[in-house]
Formats: C-alpha cells, sequence, structure tokens
C-alpha cells in the first residue's frame, strides 16, 4: 500500500475537486459560447432622431425605432 501523509491527501482531493471544478465549468462556458445572440440579419443602429441605440434589421429599408416610434433610413 501507498503510503500517503494527510496533508498529501488533502492536496490530491483539492487538486482533484478544483479540476474537476474547472472541467465543468469550460465544457458549460464552450456550451453557451456556441450560441448566436445576434443573428446575421440584424445589426446595431442608432436612431438619428433621439440617439438611442437599437437592433435593426439588414433586409428592411427603413426602420422603426422602438423608443421614440421614429423611421429611420437604411444607412
Ligand atoms: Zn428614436
Amino acid at each position: 500500500m501507498i503510503k500517503v501523509s494527510v496533508h498529501t491527501a488533502l492536496l490530491l482531493y483539492m487538486a482533484l475537486f478544483l479540476f474537476f471544478y474547472l472541467l465543468t465549468w469550460l465544457i458549460s462556458h464552450l456550451k453557451t459560447r456556441s450560441k448566436k445572440i445576434i443573428t446575421p440579419y440584424l445589426t446595431l443602429t442608432t436612431c438619428s432622431f433621439c440617439n438611442a441605440p437599437y437592433l435593426a434589421n439588414l433586409e428592411k429599408k427603413v426602420h422603426k425605432c422602438p423608443s421614440c416610434n421614429c423611421f429611420n433610413k437604411k444607412m
């Protein structure tokens, strides 16, 4: 049998705990990173009247500002 001191056993226990903790964090991080939050058809634009930022569809020529309800042309 391998003789291990209390300090070595505690150190091994903490190292294994940290390893599996970081492994689960890495897996969950890679899963959430693969999801796209912004679709390629949307772009971040600002309203020319109230300067409020909003997401506008790239395919439409005229956007409606959600905060002041004014219509903005595509730039
Ligand atoms: Zn506006």
